[in-house]
């Protein structure tokens, strides 16, 4: 066969940033509602966005599909809250389809867990094998406080749900300074004797609320070290391209990841990037960089000018995050949690 015989389809060059980094992983947010107002995410009184500032979900899965014809490996749904969302199991089923044909690694998604009882089997069945579930406080009190009026019994129902319809669930919780910190270990106990992975996260700076968040602020190295002076933490290898670092509870057997945004830097191996519900394209969680891709999509783009906006935003991903906790400083980026999609 002659060289010339060979003509195979040129795959399209893998997304890569300025430093090199290249960019596997995309979440997605589908909504900026929420049916809870976490008091470190959002505001008692939120205003969410009108209707027509959201990408249709069809939009969604343009946007999320020309992420996987560049190398997009992983996909994670999230918002807001994306179970809220009218529609997303349809938008979740058909992008199953780049997880049958093996371009798409695996789809999943962040839930604050109160409707999961009501679609775990579906997400199962859409190909979905592992999600995140936030839990803060098993404590109905502290959980109905720091929710603004969840309900910790739907939640538990929700992961009992997920684990009986075969999906993997690690629980994040957000370490806060004065409302979970002493219930830290008990947290963790339960994920580990229910099968659960657990991982903490430091309190990001993001988007106004009332409260005042760095008195919130609870650093995971004195977490670490007063896990330490009653348990054996091993390091493990494990590295997922993100901001986890993961531990082996020895007493426990079960696994640990501490998210240090604030007290670590972690955006050396940084492979994510983030599409807001309004489809904003942020390449960092702790930076103000944006590429609108609805105004490209809306003004009728090819999928080959949209391929090519898409690059040119990740070729300017920012190299590391400035988060500032300092109270004078008000929040590092302006916009919230719920909107770019945790
Ligand atoms: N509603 C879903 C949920 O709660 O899992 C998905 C979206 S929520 C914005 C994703 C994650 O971001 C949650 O685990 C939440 O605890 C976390 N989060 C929200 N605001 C945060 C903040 N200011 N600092 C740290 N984590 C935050
Ligand atoms: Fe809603 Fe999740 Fe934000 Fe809590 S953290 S208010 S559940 S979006």
């Amino acid at each position: 066969m002659s060289p010339y015989d060979a003509s195979p389809v040129q795959a399209p060059a893998p997304l890569v940033d300025g430093f090199g980094r290249k960019v596997s992983y995309l979440r997605l947010s589908v909504t900026d509602r929420c049916d809870l107002r976490c008091v470190y995410c959002m505001a008692e009184h939120m205003v969410f966005l009108p209707k027509a500032e959201l990408l249709t979900l069809e939009e969604l899965d343009r946007v999320a599909t020309a992420f996987v014809g560049l190398g997009t490996r992983k996909l994670r749904i999230t918002g807001g809250e994306p179970l809220v969302r009218k529609g997303v199991m349809d938008l979740i089923r058909s992008l199953g389809r780049h997880l049958a044909s093996g371009a798409l690694e695996e789809i999943t998604l962040t839930t604050n867990g109160t409707r999961l009882a009501e679609f775990a089997g579906q997400l199962a069945e859409a190909g979905v094998k592992r999600i995140n579930v936030s839990l803060d406080s098993l404590k109905p009190d502290l959980f109905k406080r720091l929710t603004r009026g969840g309900d910790v019994a739907k939640v538990l129902a929700g992961i009992e749900a997920a684990q009986a319809a075969g999906l993997r669930v690690k629980v994040n919780a957000v370490a806060l300074a004065h409302d979970n910190a002493a219930e830290i270990p008990e947290l963790i106990g339960w994920a580990h004797r229910s099968g659960l992975d657990i991982t903490l996260i430091e309190t990001m700076p993001m988007g106004e609320i009332e409260a005042d968040r760095t008195d919130q602020y609870l650093s995971l190295e004195t977490v670490r070290r007063e896990l330490e002076s009653f348990w054996t933490l091993t390091d493990l290898p494990l590295s997922t391209g993100g901001p986890a670092r993961y531990v082996r509870v020895e007493e426990t057997g079960g696994r640990l990841g501490f998210i240090t945004p604030m007290s670590h830097n972690f955006c050396e191996a940084c492979n994510r990037v983030r599409l807001t519900c309004t489809g904003t394209l942020h390449t960092c969680l702790g930076q103000e960089d944006a590429t609108d891709l609805r105004a490209v999509l809306r003004a009728g783009a090819s999928d080959a000018e949209l391929v090519e906006v898409v690059r040119n935003g990740v070729l300017a991903k920012p190299k590391g995050h400035d988060f500032r906790i300092a109270r004078a400083e008000g929040p590092s980026v302006s916009r919230h949690m719920s909107t770019t999609g945790g």
